[in-house]
């Protein structure tokens, strides 16, 4: 159709550039700025003029912005709206125009440019923000019960423990307008997708959480283009859109399957794989080499899902005939063949990307391999125990965490396979292992905190256990990678 991703990302820079916005390239995935793991939004390039410590070069400013999220991860597949790589469409004031004109050019561009009808759309503000719900009502025109009052945990955004920070409004697009608007639940993802989240960015907050006014009011706003792509291309999640799809239906060639007579399962483990390999392409491509620690531990851990998701689906060789080879590079591939507006720079790159797939995907499996050997003898002899003492076959917590910490060994997996042969696997038991290797590396080990809204996350510089599930929520509610 007319709206390709490309074609999104265009519009809405042209737009703003129209408006006197600078049109600047994204920065990398890796942010210039040690208190900051990943780049999680367009503002973070800007985070210096917005504090006041870097004069601005332009009144204000366009991006498309790449994200990672890795709170996201396990949201992937499972919501038909989060991925862990994405692209935020982005503008910006350094101090130049405020609430009035963000509310109202974000209103033309959707209503106009990209022509949603605007009775589709439904606003939320910050609760004590009367002046953007005038503006939205008085202004714009929007029916007062289609504006939304929403607390600090949706409407209050914050880049990080400190730093800039201010009400937001969003705007969420209904995909059920006939269920009317009487206990319409902005939250209810299966009716409404927020789209265009636009930040008053207002406040400093200091280390003790107060918020000091900053100099200059500002505005950082993001929209995600796979949301708004996945809407005006009519697809019922964000993975089928025309950024993302060509991998998956690779994947599903290479796993001799169909997307589109697979069942639920089969199509979250697509998603998974369509959304990860452009994760690690473009991590990879910003010089994040897969490792133990750190950033390297989030490729790593996207490439082992990808490779275990693939096996699990049944894809065997590399897909050139090759029994043995690695899967990943033909689906980088494809990626790659994807990239050329989102980042220029990742074709440029493509040898050292397919290298760096192939390589750590051929360690894993020998990992992964390895573990199967050994998970077959420690079920032979769960088996004989049982026999012997009448009792039933059981994997020890002790067990199935050595799979899992020393042979990146999913439990999940090693509960079917278990299953398989009769056999339990004691979960309580492996829940205590992991509870104490936590405990032990908790205070030895430097700490990386990011807060993305009300989400906070901690990722730790440590040996790695992987979490094949997604991270560990701790008691703490962060989010162990
Ligand atoms: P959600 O509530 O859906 O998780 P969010 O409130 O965390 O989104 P913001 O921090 O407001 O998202 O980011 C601005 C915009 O970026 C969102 O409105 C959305 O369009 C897009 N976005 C955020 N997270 C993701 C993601 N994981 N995948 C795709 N797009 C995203
Ligand atoms: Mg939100
Ligand atoms: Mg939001
Ligand atoms: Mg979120």
């Amino acid at each position: 159709g007319e709206w390709s991703g490309d074609a999104i990302r265009r519009r809405f820079l042209d737009f703003y550039a129209a408006h006197g916005h600078k049109i600047l390239p994204s920065s990398s995935l890796v942010p210039d700025d040690p208190t900051v793991f990943l780049t999680i939004a367009g503002m973070l390039q800007f985070k210096p003029i917005f504090l006041g410590k870097e004069p601005r070069r332009v009144p204000c400013a366009t991006t498309s912005q790449k994200c990672i999220r890795t709170n996201d991860i396990e949201n992937v597949g499972r919501t038909s709206r989060h991925q862990t790589f994405f692209e935020m469409l982005g503008n910006f004031s350094f101090g130049d125009y405020f609430k009035k004109e963000a509310i109202t050019w974000a209103w033309e561009l959707t209503t106009k440019e990209f022509g949603l009808p605007p009775e589709r759309l439904w606003i939320s503000v910050f609760q004590d923000d009367d002046e953007a719900f005038s503006i939205w009502h008085n202004e714009v025109g929007v029916p007062k019960e289609r504006i939304k009052r929403l607390g600090e945990d949706d409407n209050f955004w914050t880049s990080g423990a400190t730093g800039p920070c201010g009400p937001c409004s969003e705007i969420y697009y209904d995909f059920y307008p006939e269920r009317g608007s009487s206990d319409a639940d902005l939250g209810d993802d299966s009716r409404f997708i927020e789209f265009y989240n636009l930040v008053f960015m207002q406040y400093n907050k200091k280390d003790d959480g107060s918020l000091e006014p900053l100099k200059q009011k500002n505005i950082d706003t993001g929209m995600g283009l796979e949301r708004m792509a996945r809407i005006l291309q009519k697809v019922p999640n964000n993975y089928e859109i025309d950024l993302i799809f060509p991998i998956i239906e690779k994947a599903a060639s290479m796993a001799l399957v169909s997307y589109t007579t697979a069942d639920d399962a089969m199509k979250t483990n697509l998603k998974i794989i369509g959304d990860h390999m452009r994760a690690v392409v473009y991590l990879i491509s910003d010089g994040v080499i897969p490792s133990n620690i750190g950033r390297g531990y989030v490729v790593r851990r996207l490439i082992r899902r990808v490779v275990r998701t693939g096996r699990l689906i049944g894809i065997r060789g590399d897909g050139h005939g090759n029994s043995e080879g690695a899967f990943l590079p033909s689906l980088a591939e494809v990626a790659i063949s994807l990239s050329t507006e989102i980042d220029p720079d990742v074709e440029s790159r493509r040898k050292s990307i397919l290298g760096e797939l192939q390589r750590e995907e051929l360690r894993f499996v020998q990992t992964l391999e390895r573990g199967e050997k050994l998970l077959d003898e420690l079920l032979d002899e769960a088996l004989s125990n049982a026999g012997n003492n009448g009792g039933k076959p059981c994997l020890s917590g002790k067990d199935v965490f050595l799979l899992y910490d020393t042979y990146g060994f999913p439990v999940e997996i090693t509960a079917e396979i278990a299953g398989e042969r009769g056999v339990i696997v004691d979960m309580k038991g492996f829940d205590m292992e992991m509870e104490n290797q936590r405990k032990q590396s908790q205070a030895a080990h430097n700490v990386v905190k990011l807060s993305v809204g009300n989400e906070t996350e901690i990722v730790k510089n440590r040996t790695p256990f992987y979490a094949e599930s997604g991270g560990q929520v701790g008691d703490n509610g962060f989010l162990y990678v």
